[in-house]
């Protein structure tokens, strides 16, 4: 099969006008064009493709929260579930609801609130946590140019105003242990970390190769790895990761800035990119490409 070829073919079946809106409830994110669209895709044995403007760099957002997760699981192991679940939400990402029902304990670590609870976590192992958690990143494929776009972190924090909601909610009930600016600060520096379609896939590359990174490293064992990858097909997208699990059939995690990471086990990483999402926050032409992909391809994990 011509993979390069079919991801230009599955471009250009895609609907003509995309009824997607970009977010901007983050001022910031609103400046990415609407109309910009890349996919990158490699195999654990090292082979790459890509279409479209897979080369250009956008906000990874809530991607990124898998790998915090994954470093406060490195650190902490089992005893990380005992102050954040693993069980899909079906409320939005910024929810506050659950959370009284559940005694400050997010259903999940792919929601606002779980995430929050694992930077809180990070925040008590890292000596330099900005630092520390970019030196992790940037480990898992040896670039060093992925970074903090540091304009978007300060338009997130100056409008975090739920965020600082559901930190002190939990800290009610006893599941926040840093202070409020200090754990938001890092929680918008990781939100706000800047990849382009290709970087993404060869960062996730590990949860395709039972662990271990495109940098040959050990990131995690391959039980973790497991665990890992039924979370984000759990929980990686909102209240649609049983539309996405349904349409596409991988473990992926969106974020608000149109990116998309998906991928097979022991196969292959795809991250896709198309700003406009649609009304659950995910990028309306992520998901419809991507259900066109493993269509094609023919495989999924189901
Ligand atoms: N930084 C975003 C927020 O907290 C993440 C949202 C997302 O990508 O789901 O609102």
């Amino acid at each position: 099969m011509d993979v390069n070829k079919l991801l230009a073919k599955l471009h250009a079946d895609l609907p003509s006008e995309n009824t997607g809106i970009v977010a901007s409830y983050i001022p910031e994110l609103a400046h990415a064009q609407r109309d910009k669209f890349g996919v990158h895709a490699v195999t654990i044995d090292q082979r790459e493709f890509s279409f479209g403007d897979y080369e250009e760099g956008f906000s990874i957002q809530s991607i990124a929260k898998v790998l915090s997760l994954t470093m406060a699981y490195q650190r902490e192991n089992k005893d990380l579930w005992k102050r954040v679940g693993v069980e899909p939400s079906g409320t939005p990402f910024n929810s506050l609801i659950q959370l009284e029902q559940d005694m400050g304990i997010p259903r999940n670590p792919m929601n606002n609130s779980g995430a929050l609870v694992i930077c809180d976590i990070l925040l008590d192992y890292l000596a330099d946590p900005k630092k520390d958690l970019l030196a992790f990143v940037q480990s898992l494929t040896g670039d060093e140019t992925i970074y903090f776009n540091e304009r978007v972190a300060a338009s997130e924090r100056e409008t975090s105003d739920r965020n600082r909601a559901l930190i002190e909610f939990m800290r009610s009930f006893g599941n926040i242990r840093n202070g409020t600016e200090r754990l938001l600060d890092f929680y918008c520096s990781l939100c706000s970390i800047e990849m382009n379609c290709r970087q993404l896939s060869r960062t996730f590359l590990f949860l395709a190769n039972d662990g271990v990174s495109l940098s040959g490293e050990r990131i995690v064992s391959i039980s973790m790895t497991k665990r890992l990858n039924a979370i984000m097909q759990l929980c990686g997208l909102y209240d649609e990761a049983g539309e996405f699990a349904f349409r596409v059939g991988l473990p992926g995690k969106s974020g608000v800035g149109g990116g998309i990471v998906a991928l097979l086990p022991r196969d292959y990483c795809v991250a896709v990119w198309s700003p406009p999402l649609n009304k659950k926050g995910n990028s309306h032409f992520g998901m419809a490409f991507l259900e066109g992909f493993t269509s094609q391809v023919g495989e999924s994990i189901f």
